[in-house]
């Protein structure tokens, strides 16, 4: 059972924008898969049609066998958004308790939970800490084990360095491996050829709402030359 299949999935926003046209994908169950593109090349739009976030215009999408609107499909996708969205009036346990009573956890449960993700993050410190307190790269860490509290089966990371430093994305990419390593699919968008590379076992190139092309970064390497691999993603270090 894979655990993504997009069919024919249309995108057409309220003014008229394509940002995805009849885009077929089928992501297999304990994948590291990346999403490569440009800016405005769909990959926001693609996940929150995943997370149903946004309503898609056509085709159709299943989270392990699942309709992607299902409460089961819901309940199997975690997602970490590309900007930090954290509650400034929570601290790491709160806003990780409050996550998991968000998904039907018991307090118990949550708080169990939210002990192991403190753990795993190396957030003990900073545990009663509250958001706005944290550093850039803690927030980060707090932003993925909070996608992480309801234990999902397939994570999606959007753009989950951008615009970090060398050092702190060196330290996302070990957390992130961790949690490949453990079972969990993971879809990972990214403007970065090195980190898709780094990373992912596949990935999709993607443009102007289409799939230009699904291989292993060495495959890409082989089938584009530089300039034109050079005109969909950015040269991150
Ligand atoms: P980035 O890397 O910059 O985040 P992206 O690959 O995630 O880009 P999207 O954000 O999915 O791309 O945008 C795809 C296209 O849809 C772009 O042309 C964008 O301007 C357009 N778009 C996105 N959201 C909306 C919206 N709410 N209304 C209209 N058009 C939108």
């Amino acid at each position: 059972m894979p655990a993504l299949e997009l069919r024919g999935l249309t995108k057409r926003y309220d003014d008229g924008t394509v940002a995805l046209r009849d885009f077929d994908l089928v992501i297999p169950d304990g994948a590291f898969f990346g999403l490569l593109g440009p800016n405005g090349a769909g990959k926001t739009t693609l996940i929150s049609a995943v997370c149903n976030l946004i309503r898609i215009t056509a085709g159709e999408v299943r989270v392990f066998g699942e309709p992607g609107d299902s409460l089961l499909a819901r309940s199997w996708v975690g997602l970490a958004e590309q900007d930090i969205n954290l509650d400034r009036f929570l601290t790491v346990r709160e806003t990780l308790v409050y996550h998991g009573g968000y998904f039907g956890m018991t307090k118990r449960e949550a708080e169990e939970r939210a002990a192991e993700m403190i753990r795993v993050f190396d957030l003990e410190a900073k545990a009663d800490v509250r958001a706005p307190r944290l550093s850039g790269g803690q927030k980060r860490r707090l932003q993925l084990a909070r996608a992480l509290m309801h234990r999902p089966r397939l994570v999606i990371l959007d753009e989950p360095t951008a615009g970090v430093d060398f050092e702190l994305r060196l330290e996302l990419w070990r957390y992130i491996r961790k949690l490949h390593e453990n079972g969990t699919t993971i879809l990972l968008t990214t403007h970065y050829l090195e980190e898709a590379e780094e990373l992912c076992d596949e990935i999709a190139l993607i443009r102007g709402g289409r799939l230009l092309a699904r291989d292993t970064a060495d495959g890409l390497r082989e089938r584009y030359d530089a300039d034109s691999l050079a005109e969909v993603y950015v040269k991150a270090m």
